[in-house]
């Protein structure tokens, strides 16, 4: 399965960021995939499940931003949106010879880490005035 091993390789480069930051858990996993990267969303859902198993990012939310796609025409520069399935032919000179501006993304867009626990710190403070 494809997403398998997109999902994979998003937790291994995530796994890794963490360690670079001395995490020891990550809270939030945000993803940038455009429509026409040819990911199909449930099934990157379920394949990061199975990926993050016993991975620091076990207990993080995983987020998928969808970006639309849009394509321009070369000839008559019209800009347009292909659609689902994607129609590449120009609406107006019915060409297909187009340049793809938005919608192949497939990039990490955030990750969170957890932030530091001071707790210890406010509980050890003076308290003034006594
Ligand atoms: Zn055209």
């Amino acid at each position: 399965m494809h997403e398998l091993s997109i999902a994979i390789a998003v937790v291994e480069a995530v796994d890794e960021l963490a360690r670079r930051h001395d995490a020891d858990a990550v809270d939030e996993v945000r993803l940038r995939v455009g429509e026409l990267a040819g990911v199909e969303p449930d099934a990157l859902d379920f394949a990061f499940e199975v990926a993050r198993e016993g991975t620091l990012l076990s207990t993080a939310r995983f987020t998928v931003e969808r970006v639309a796609a849009v394509v321009r025409c070369a000839p008559c520069a019209v800009e347009f949106h292909p659609g689902t399935p994607p129609n590449l032919l120009c609406p107006q000179c019915d060409g297909g010879s187009v340049e793809v501006l938005a919608g192949r993304e497939l990039e990490l867009a955030g990750v969170g880490f957890p932030a530091p626990d001071h707790h210890d710190e406010e509980v050890t403070a003076d308290v003034p005035g006594r």
